[in-house]
Order: C-alpha cells, then sequence, then structure tokens
C-alpha cells in the first residue's frame, strides 16, 4: 500500500516567490524563468548545502536550510545523503 510516506518528494509546481510555473531541473532543484533564478525545495536545500559543506550533521543542515531535523533524518535514513555526526549514538 502507499500513504505517499512524508512527501518528502513532493514537487513544487510554481514559484513561491512570483507564483509563475516552475521548471523542474531534478535532485530537489527548479528554475524560474520569471525570476530568473534557481529554486530549491526541501530535499535541494539540503542536497546543496551538503555538496558546499560535505560532512555537516543534522542540526547544522537544519540550520542553515531551515528543513526540519526530522525530514533531514528521514532522508539520511533513505539513504539520499551521507552525514556525520553518527558516532557515539549522538547524532540528535
Ligand atoms: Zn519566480
Amino acid at each position: 500500500m502507499d500513504f505517499g510516506g512524508l512527501n518528502l518528494d513532493r514537487k513544487l509546481k510554481s514559484c513561491p516567490e512570483c507564483g509563475h510555473a516552475l521548471d523542474y531541473k531534478g535532485l530537489g532543484e527548479y528554475f524560474c524563468r520569471s525570476c530568473d533564478k534557481k529554486i530549491y525545495d526541501d530535499y535541494g536545500k539540503v542536497r546543496h548545502f551538503l555538496e558546499e559543506y560535505p560532512g555537516a550533521t543534522v542540526v547544522q543542515i537544519a540550520q542553515a536550510t531551515g528543513v526540519d531535523k526530522a525530514k533531514i533524518r528521514m532522508m539520511v535514513q533513505q539513504e539520499k545523503f551521507v552525514i556525520n555526526g553518527s558516532s557515539g549514538g549522538s547524532l540528535m
């Protein structure tokens, strides 16, 4: 059965800034032709952050991206990312 989980893969449909339809680029990344800039969904934000700061902890990611810690952990559990901080069971 498919309950849709926590909708980690939910796609953005329109630009949060101007409402224009977005082009989906893949991996949580979108492009708004009206604003002429990239937009990221939660997954895209976390992925983008980890590209710049590989090895960041869940707490650091959450603070930087504003994405809920539980949601980040869910992404990690689904092996979308590998992050540091899990040794010694201290991962929040
Ligand atoms: Zn826009």
